[in-house]
């Protein structure tokens, strides 16, 4: 199995907090593996060990261009020895992009398909298994990488008042609740969808977990959809990353530390208590040419 990082608990102060008197700490998932980092490490672990038992001939999964899930699985996948497919949504482009050139690297075999078709994924799905493959959902969202997701909050090693993540599928959201549930834990989970119109990560909790009760989505910090970002958001990053050496990724870990910081203005999070942010990892998507460019505008 694979070699991966402890992930730690690291206290950090950036003005926000300290103006405020809240105690912020962030769960380092982002250490995990430099590629196959924070919560998608997390969804693959239990996925890989029932793909071991189920004894088919290779891993398919599904992703758009800039998918950190992909270029994760076609890691995860080279360093286990599994053949694997992924399947890109949307035409073939001239120039493959950093992510399919790295999952490439690693010997994933790329399947690119129309938006069109891409949308009906259980079709799909059916057809790469009827083939022998073992399927992996989008994002690794199913109930596997939410048992492994709920494996953040067994790790920790203190009580919080809060714990905040962000949230694309919802999937990592769910086991933060669950685990805060199975450890009949005190602390308030928080959700920051980067998509518009979150509310879908209420569903999500609660296919997986009906009897839920306490948990927050706040669905204001979207910054105009997926994958979009404002001059405030990279303003944002920059200090951020200038006051407490963490590097956050633009699609999800900047919205989700912004939300952080705006929630404790709003008096959310009060004098005296602590929040535990889960740095989700995926710095792939800062590290390209276009995204950093952004950052020089500032
Ligand atoms: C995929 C991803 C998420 C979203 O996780 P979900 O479980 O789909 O909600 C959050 N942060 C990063 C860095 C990701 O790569």
């Amino acid at each position: 199995m694979l070699s991966i990082n402890i992930s730690i608990e690291q206290k950090i102060e950036f003005s926000e907090c300290e103006k405020a008197g809240v105690e912020v700490f962030v769960k380092r998932d982002d250490k995990i593996h430099p590629f196959i980092s924070g919560n998608k490490w997390r969804k693959l672990k239990y996925n890989y060990q029932t793909y071991l038992k189920s004894g088919l001939r290779g891993i398919v999964t599904f992703g758009g261009a800039f998918s950190n899930h992909i270029i994760a699985t076609a890691a995860f996948c080279a360093e286990n020895k599994i053949p694997c497919i992924g399947i890109i949504r949307g035409e073939q482009p001239k120039d493959l992009n950093h992510v399919l050139i790295l999952a490439k690297l690693w010997g994933m075999k790329l399947n690119f398909i129309s938006r069109e078709a891409y949308k009906d994924k259980t079709e799909l799905s059916k057809a790469w298994q009827q083939k022998g493959y073992f399927v992996i959902p989008e994002g690794g969202e199913n109930a596997e990488g939410v048992r492994g997701c709920s494996e953040i909050i067994t790790e920790l090693t203190r009580n919080y008042d809060h714990i905040i993540c962000a949230s694309g599928t919802g999937c990592t959201f769910a086991g933060l609740v669950q685990g805060v549930s199975n450890l009949a834990m005190p602390a308030i989970c928080h959700s920051i969808p980067v998509l518009k119109q979150g509310g879908f990560i209420h569903e999500k909790v609660l296919e997986y977990f009906p009897t839920a009760n306490i948990y927050k989505i706040h669905t204001e910090y979207h910054f105009g959809g997926y994958a979009k970002t404002t001059p405030e958001l990279w303003a944002f990053l920059q200090s951020f990353a200038r006051e407490t050496g963490i590097l956050t990724d633009p699609v999800y870990t900047a919205k989700m530390f912004y939300a952080l910081g705006d929630l404790i203005k709003l008096g959310e999070f009060k004098r005296g208590q602590s929040v535990l942010a889960i740095h989700t990892g995926g710095l792939t998507g800062l590290l390209s040419e276009k995204m950093l460019r952004n950052v020089q505008k500032e």
